[in-house]
């Protein structure tokens, strides 16, 4: 009987443990989530892992469902391979998307960022991942692997546009390959880090029609 007692005694007291680390979880959680309503910026400094959890969570709800589906599926592989990835941009305004294409870091009014739903919620089918460690730089060593997770799960990132049909050639070569020991001198695209479907385009997009959005049917490479 004393036994017992002091055995159902131990049971609750590694509960309580569990519960209370349980709660301490939650609290910094909560205290990181709130941290970011002021946004932090895009492409600053390394986050905590909980600080960057918590801001990828928040991109990851300006997506359309059926895209935050596969941008989920894509941070998961980038993390096994011991990568940091931070969604930068998600969902953009039509003012943000003019200022980008002011500053050179779009080519298109109206695109795959600024898609809304139908009371105009944020429904974004693009967004822009980076290297958390290292967010201002273009490093091939976290682009190339990013490219080769997307494009396995029917995504595309920008890292072929803009480059000639010789240069294309090379990074699909070491896409294909896995091999990035020659990426650090190779000449990528203008937009490494944009994520979008490939077989769909923004009006589509906008207008739900989003049948064939992760099936290559046409040459969407540049
Ligand atoms: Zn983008």
């Amino acid at each position: 009987m004393h036994k017992r007692v002091i055995t159902s005694f131990g049971f609750y007291k590694c509960k309580a443990a569990f519960v209370g680390a349980f709660a301490l979880v939650a609290i910094a959680a909560y205290l990181a989530y709130n941290s970011l309503s002021r946004p932090l910026p895009p492409y600053g400094a390394p986050r905590s892992h909980l600080i960057l959890w918590v801001q990828n969570e928040q991109k990851l709800k300006e997506l359309h469902p059926a895209f935050r589906l596969k941008v989920r599926a894509v941070i998961k592989d980038l993390k096994t391979r011991k990568l940091r990835p931070r969604i930068a941009t998600a969902w953009r305004s039509p003012q943000s998307q003019a200022d980008a294409v002011a500053a050179g870091k779009s080519k298109v009014q109206f695109g795959f960022h600024n898609i809304t739903g139908p009371n105009g919620q944020k429904r974004a089918w693009a967004c822009d991942i980076v290297d958390d460690n290292n967010a201002r730089v273009t490093n091939p060593k976290f682009f190339f692997p990013l490219a080769k997770i997307a494009e396995s799960h029917g995504l595309i990132t920008g890292i072929r546009w803009g480059l000639s049909e010789s240069d294309i050639r090379l990074v699909e070569l070491s896409i294909e390959k896995e091999d990035w020991a020659g990426t650090t001198t190779m000449r990528t695209g203008w937009d490494p880090a944009h994520l979008q479907p490939i077989g769909i385009t923004a009006e589509q997009a906008q207008k739900d029609l989003i049948k064939g959005a992760f099936v290559k049917p046409r040459d969407n490479s540049k």
